[in-house]
């Protein structure tokens, strides 16, 4: 079966970095779409990919924080019914 495009054997490509000819079946594409000679040949920098930012955890299951005891309400020991028998 014939496929749309020509094998490419007898034909030659520019470097996209070097700009020299090289044997077209030689060319490689790069990660970012460049199609460069075996020499300029590069593999993606892992840096180049920036790192996975998660946030801490801060949050506890089931946290059972100290607590501050509210103030004794005063009025409680001066009332009507203080003194009576
Ligand atoms: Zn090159």
């Amino acid at each position: 079966m014939m496929g749309l495009f020509a094998s490419g054997k007898h034909s030659q490509s520019i470097c996209d970095r070097c700009g020299m000819a090289y044997p077209y079946l030689s060319i490689k594409e790069e990660w970012n779409g460049s199609r460069v000679c075996p020499e300029c040949f590069e593999t993606k920098h892992p840096q180049l990919d920036p790192p996975k930012v998660t946030a801490d955890a801060e949050a506890l299951r089931d946290a059972a924080p100290d607590r501050t005891e509210p103030a004794v309400d005063s009025t409680a020991y001066d009332n009507f019914f203080n003194g009576l028998p």
